[in-house]
């Protein structure tokens, strides 16, 4: 009977014993452990996820509320105005449609509605469009509303927190090496700033990225360790489904198994996230979804993706059903850096 390898025993000391995350030597180890390893990390990631946070998965909706049209050039984006892509412009939808989404997503099940615009950061006009459809949803709708709005300039992040914006999501989408290969027209500084931001003013902070655009494991260790700098509250993990038109279209898929090894990893780095598991999975991990939310994943985007179809929400729900997960029903908080039950 083969022993467990020194690194998950020294993990699980860690994160279980001792209660603390796994520094980035001891990281580094996880993400070199053979493919015939895996199986043990990733039984470690859940028992990580069930000790710190328990055994809810919180559901999400995210309304593409402004698509197309942006005027930077992220290679992986559909959206980006430089590129010729499937995606039609829309203009910001009307509050009372935002509205009838976010009781939508509340029926199936979702506490977490984000109202998402392709902009590089957003004008007077589209600040007010917000805030005045989060105060509609919020008369009419017992949910929690989140905005991804791009790059905030200063003053904005204090103005939304006041309009009851409980939590703003600015993915980082890579480390800080790897990122001017995906973006010339905003730095990492630039998206780190806003995330920055968002925590001073008082907003739960959601920032994660997207695996399998070329990055190392360093670059990926390298984003996951300065989101547990950052206190991101929640961590979408999304997998590149490249789109056609792009500069990353005719990249090929990640392999099933290292995008369980992102998942599982980056629970041991931040246990105390919400690790959602977001854009991609569909086409990246195939029959392996499930798994992955024995991987450390406890939260799931439902229904379909800003300008990809997910499957549909009542799959997903029959899947958490079927792994005895409940659906939380109220957004997951512990206190980032600190187990939320004692097992
Ligand atoms: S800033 Fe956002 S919407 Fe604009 S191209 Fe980059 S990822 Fe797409």
């Amino acid at each position: 009977m083969p022993s467990t390898p020194v690194p998950l025993r020294a993990a699980a000391e860690r994160l279980l014993d001792a209660r603390e995350p796994v520094d980035r030597p001891l990281a580094e180890e996880l993400a070199a452990l053979d493919d015939a390893d895996l199986p043990e990390l990733i039984a470690l990631a859940h028992r990580v996820r069930l000790a710190w946070m328990g055994p809810a998965v919180e559901v999400e909706s995210i309304i593409s509320a402004k698509t197309g049209g942006c005027p930077e050039d992220c290679t992986f984006c559909s959206q980006s105005a430089r590129y010729t892509t499937e995606v039609a412009r829309e203009p910001m939808l009307p509050a009372e449609r935002l509205v009838d989404l976010a009781r939508r997503t509340r029926e199936l099940g979702g506490t977490e509605f984000c109202i998402v615009v392709a902009v590089r950061g957003p004008d007077e006009r589209m600040m007010r469009a917000v805030i005045e459809a989060a105060a509609a949803i919020r008369a009419e709708v017992d949910i929690e509303v989140a905005a991804s709005l791009g790059i905030l300039r200063p003053g904005q992040a204090e103005r939304l927190a006041e309009a009851g914006i409980h939590r703003y999501n600015h993915n980082l989408e890579a480390g800080p090496r790897f990122f001017p290969r995906i973006c010339t027209t905003h730095t990492f500084e630039d998206r780190l700033r806003t995330c920055r931001a968002v925590v001073a003013a008082g907003m739960e902070l959601c920032s994660g990225g997207i695996f399998g655009m070329g990055e190392t494991w360093e670059d990926r260790l390298d984003l996951a360790f300065t989101l547990q700098e950052l206190g991101a509250r929640e961590i979408p993990c999304n997998f590149l489904n490249p789109r056609p038109g792009t500069p990353l279209g005719g990249a090929g898929l990640l392999r099933p198994l290292d995008a369980l090894r992102c998942v599982a990893v980056y629970r041991c780095v931040n246990p105390a996230a919400v690790l959602r598991y977001a854009g991609g999975r569909e086409v990246v991990l195939r029959d392996l979804q499930a798994y992955g939310m024995l991987a450390g994943a406890n939260g799931l985007i439902v229904g379909n993706y800003l300008t990809t179809l997910g499957r549909s929400a009542e799959v997903d729900l029959a899947m958490l059903a079927d792994l005895g997960m409940p659906v939380a029903t109220a957004p997951l908080t512990g206190t980032h850096g600190r187990p939320v039950t004692a097992r």
